[in-house]
């Protein structure tokens, strides 16, 4: 297979359509999203209906038939030159991803840097053959084939790093792939699709987008052999009921409600920027970020101080602007459940020491807030707001935090901060977590697997066992004479 690898050019950002088949396709009706910054309305894009499913899904079938076939080679350097035509073209991913998702423009470079990244350095990791026996007359090896098409379905946080993980990990491994963006934010996925017509045979890299009804029609269909999904843990239930019809196999990577537990020892002039830009980042909506905040009760009324001073420093408003941190939350449906949650302040008593309210004059602001060490039962502890609203506890027993820290059915990512290892050691061999950091939170790599334990998902994305997801073992039995 010959791949062209020259086709860097910049790529038309005005228009928006499906890609099936290494073709553009218009539906026939539209919709479009809003901007969460300022409420005008984003571009039309398409309405996905079953047909074109069905479509793009013997596309991908058809295609399967001779990609699964390419080398590993072939396909890092397809792969590779993709990576390079996204970097290319950055600068309108980036301005892009901040008209449809919120976030300011130098996160959203870092977002549209890092996909660029995770591509460059998964198809560097090698997927090895397994001999696990040899003798005279026999040999047995486990080998990692891939499965077919896979559906993968994106939420609205991190369109473009999510999107491209899952691109990345079906087709270095052989599969072809067909990407779901969410309804809120199709713009960027549907143009990474589009850029990789340039590269990939038609069928390859396929891309649907539509409203609600579209996640159904690829988790039901009987052509789909994989699905990867990523988002909340109540449509994460619902998508594995419906995969389970077809015994489609799934990797769930689902919502989190993360601990970071802060010991006594630590430099709290060094930790406070750390933990705040770890629980506020993207305006909180990141599944694995500090969501309670544990501080230990010696140092907790410097540490709460300290944490308010710095959040203040942090500017809020259009992500266009120049240093905003904060931009909007994503979107209305995620606006109200922030401010219905902002409400159980006052309905359960609870201190805000900082924010509380909401701005909607132009978009969907909210003032960061922090509440001063609610009780455990109360809603902002036991719920993942996916909001800049954090909880701040005190703890003294180092048993009893452990055991808070696990309460819960989540179990996505979990921090320990001290400057005692063997403390640190100790503490973090017990949280139960699919990540779990000291000294830092939401470290994250492409070499890196990364899911989460209990109802935060099943199976990992990113790392040999990311793409390890994307294949089926085999055992071949090689017997050397009949
Ligand atoms: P969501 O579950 O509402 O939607 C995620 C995707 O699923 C969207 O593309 C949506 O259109 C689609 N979808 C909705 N209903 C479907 C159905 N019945 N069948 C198939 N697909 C369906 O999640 P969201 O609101 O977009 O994202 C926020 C949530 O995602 C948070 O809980 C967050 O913690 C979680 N999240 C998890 C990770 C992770 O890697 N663990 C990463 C980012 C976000």
């Amino acid at each position: 297979m010959t791949v062209d690898t020259t086709k860097s050019g910049p790529l038309d950002f005005a228009t928006y359509h499906n890609v099936i088949n290494n073709e553009l396709r218009s539906t026939a009706t539209t919709r479009h999203s809003i901007n969460p910054a300022n409420s005008k309305p984003n571009p039309e894009v398409p309405v996905t209906t079953q047909e074109d499913v069905d479509q793009a899904v013997k596309c991908a079938r058809d295609a399967f038939k001779k990609w699964s076939k390419t080398s590993f080679a072939e396909r890092r350097a397809a792969l590779s030159a993709y990576a390079d035509a996204i970097e290319a073209n950055a600068d309108r991913f980036a301005k892009t991803l901040t008209m449809e998702q919120g976030k300011p423009l130098n996160q959203a470079a870092t977002e549209v840097g890092m996909a660029v990244t995770w591509i460059r350095v998964m198809i560097d990791i090698e997927i090895k053959e397994n001999v696990i026996e040899e003798k005279d007359d026999l040999k047995i090896v486990q080998r990692h084939v891939p499965m077919g098409v896979a559906g993968a379905i994106v939420p609205w946080n991190f369109p473009v790093l999510l999107a491209t993980g899952k691109v990345v990990g079906a087709v270095y491994t052989g599969n072809t792939v067909i990407v779901k963006p969410s309804p809120f934010t199709p713009y960027c996925d549907l143009k990474l699709a589009e850029l990789a017509i340039r590269f990939f045979p038609p069928g390859v890299v396929q891309c649907l987008s539509g409203d609600d009804s579209l996640g159904p029609m690829l988790t039901e269909h009987p052509g789909i052999d994989k699905i990867s999904f990523t988002g909340s843990i109540a449509t994460g239930k619902r998508v594995m009921a419906s995969c389970a019809k077809t015994l489609k196999r799934v990797t769930l990577e689902l919502g989190g409600n993360d601990p970071a537990i802060i010991c006594d020892d630590i430099d709290i002039d060094a930790v406070i920027p750390k933990v705040g830009i770890s629980a506020y980042l993207c305006s909180a909506q990141i599944c694995m970020m500090i969501k309670r905040l544990y501080v230990h009760e010696k140092i907790y009324d410097e540490f709460l101080g300290k944490l308010i001073a710095f959040v203040k420093t942090l500017k809020i408003g259009d992500g266009t602007e120049p240093d905003v941190f904060f931009g909007p939350v994503q979107n209305k449906m995620q606006f109200e459940k922030a401010k219905e949650l902002l409400g159980s302040i006052t309905a359960e008593k609870l201190k805000a020491v900082l924010g509380g309210s909401t701005d909607d004059s132009h978009g969907y602001f909210i003032h960061p807030t922090i509440i001063d060490n609610p009780p455990e039962s109360s809603r902002v502890v036991q719920e993942e707001p996916f909001a800049p609203i954090l909880p701040i506890m005190k703890w003294s027993d180092e048993d009893d935090v452990l055991e808070k820290a696990n309460a819960l059915e989540t179990g996505l990512g979990a921090s320990v901060w001290t400057k005692d290892l063997d403390r640190a050691t100790r503490m973090a061999n017990q949280l139960q977590a699919g990540s779990v950091w000291v000294n830092s939170h939401f470290d994250i790599s492409p070499k890196a697997p990364f899911g989460g334990h209990k109802q935060s998902g099943i199976g990992m994305e990113w790392g040999l066992t990311g793409l390890l997801g994307y294949c089926n073992s085999q055992t071949l039995w090689l017997r050397k004479s009949s």
